[in-house]
């Protein structure tokens, strides 16, 4: 899952990707409106959380211009006025969840994971395929009830593949959503990946989709 955080106070930027890390997300950030909502409309985000007060372009502004483009993505708005009308204006032009600041991090990862979730129509935190289970929360596999050991990029892998169970994902879907603007992409290291998931949790876990990609389906007993 792959986050665009548009922030342009430093500390709370720098604080939250590298929280937001922490918890399993491939995260880029962006310091102005102008450079974010380019961004926004170039690359392809699971969710975005948008400061309001924003140099170049104000939040709103850039969140209305991504909705008038179609863009769908889950927009978390945070903003230091904790005001009604800003709030209104905010779901208004568009945003799913709002966070006035200053906030408390666990909440934000929390409605986040939840916004993240609903989008791509599940319903619990913890996503399961066969003898798999994923808990989006602790950010534990287990097989079995038993728990497996996963690379943080495995983990991204993984996870988006469970949260999109049932469907063909490609090979350039997967990078597009496990890796940041800054990481050396090599579409080569899918393959390594989904080996590895394959060793740790079965061959059948992921089906190979010749020339199309990967997918996770519920075994047929
Ligand atoms: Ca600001």
């Amino acid at each position: 899952m792959r986050i665009l955080i548009v922030e342009d106070e430093p500390t709370l930027g720098k604080q939250l990707k590298s929280t937001l890390e922490g918890a399993g997300y491939a995260v880029d950030l962006s310091v102005d409106g102008e450079d974010g909502h380019y961004m926004g409309s170039t690359e392809n985000y699971d969710a975005i959380i948008l400061d309001l007060g924003l140099p170049e372009i104000d939040g709103l502004t850039v969140l209305n211009r991504w909705r008038k483009e179609g863009r769908k993505f889950p927009v978390f708005v945070l903003t230091a006025r904790d005001s009604w009308s800003d709030k209104v204006a905010g779901l208004d032009a568009g945003a799913d969840d709002y966070l006035a600041k200053p906030f408390r991090t666990e909440e934000l990862i929390a409605r986040l994971r939840a916004l993240i979730r609903r989008a791509s129509g599940n319903a619990s935190s913890e996503l399961s395929v066969g003898d798999v289970r994923l808990d989006t929360r602790s950010g534990r596999v287990t097989l079995d009830g038993q728990p497996v050991k996963m690379t943080a990029q495995e983990y991204k892998l993984l996870s988006y593949l469970m949260h999109h169970k049932g469907k063909v994902v490609s090979r350039t879907e997967l990078i597009e959503h496990i890796y940041d603007q800054d990481f050396d992409r090599d579409s080569n290291t899918i393959e390594v990946f989904v080996t590895r998931i394959r060793k740790k949790l079965g061959q059948d876990v992921i089906s190979t989709i010749r020339g199309l990609g990967y997918s996770l389906e519920e075994p047929v007993s």
